[in-house]
């Protein structure tokens, strides 16, 4: 899409795009409620295509399997009165159940096809059309809104990514040890980064913040500082 159409439309959009594991969900959530911007967490609805296929019995490699089961299902994305955003396969509320991390690897796997990135390339861009937005994902800042008002790549080193994720599961009660999460974790990057449909890349005009070593509360308000120099400059 050309960037001068973005120029037109009323509302702003914040692209945040990053590795697992870099507090983008957590810090975007957060930069949203302080501005006033609906969230979006577009790994949730691929999460959502991945979690429809392992409950079908669809190998998530199975890119013909995958492909056929688009359109055979209905997914939705609804945020509450809380401004939470809730998904829904079927009508069923998915929203805790695609945090499971067979999920996570499912989700990377159908990723990859073209097929189920342009089946939900529409009600990405249908988010950021009606209201201010916060998108997270991987390919928000260079292919769903390459027009962005703003666009950060959010990251950190690999393990300080695994430790936040293996202490985020153990905090939901997942039994999990530390060396799995580190090996998942690199192998989504790899996946995500290899990938030849919308690999995870930093867009030319993304401004780059790397969080390693800091605290969630470091880490959100120097991305809240950079949003807002940016808005108002
Ligand atoms: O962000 P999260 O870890 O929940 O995303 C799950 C998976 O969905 C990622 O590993 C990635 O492969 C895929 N994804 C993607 N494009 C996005 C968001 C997520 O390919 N915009």
């Amino acid at each position: 899409m050309k960037k001068d159409v973005y120029h037109r439309m009323k509302y702003k959009s914040i692209a945040i795009d990053g590795p697992s594991g870099a507090g983008k969900s957590t810090l975007a959530k957060k930069a949203a409620e302080a501005l006033g911007y609906l969230y979006v967490d577009t790994g949730a609805i691929y999460r959502t295509v991945g979690l429809c296929a392992l409950r079908r019995g669809i190998a998530p490699d199975d890119h013909g399997g995958v492909v056929a089961m688009l359109g055979t299902f209905t997914l939705d994305l609804r945020h509450g009165e809380d401004g939470l955003q809730h998904m829904y396969l079927d009508g069923e509320d998915v929203t805790g159940e695609i945090r499971r991390p067979e999920v996570s690897m499912y989700a990377s796997a159908v990723s990859a096809l073209p097929e189920v990135r342009a089946f939900l390339m529409d009600l990405q861009r249908g988010l950021a059309q009606r209201q201010n937005v916060i998108m997270d994902g991987r390919d928000i800042g260079t292919v769903v809104l390459p027009g962005a008002d703003i666009k950060i790549f959010l990251t950190a080193s690999l393990e300080d990514r695994a430790r936040r994720r293996w202490q985020e599961l153990r905090e939901r009660g997942m039994e999990c040890d530390y060396a799995s999460v580190l090996a998942d974790m690199a192998a989504r990057d790899e996946n995500d980064s290899r990938r030849a449909a919308a690999p995870l890349r930093r867009a030319e005009d993304a401004l780059l913040l790397d969080t390693t070593g800091n605290s969630l509360e470091q880490s959100f308000q120097l991305l809240l500082q950079t949003i807002k120099e940016r808005l108002d400059p």
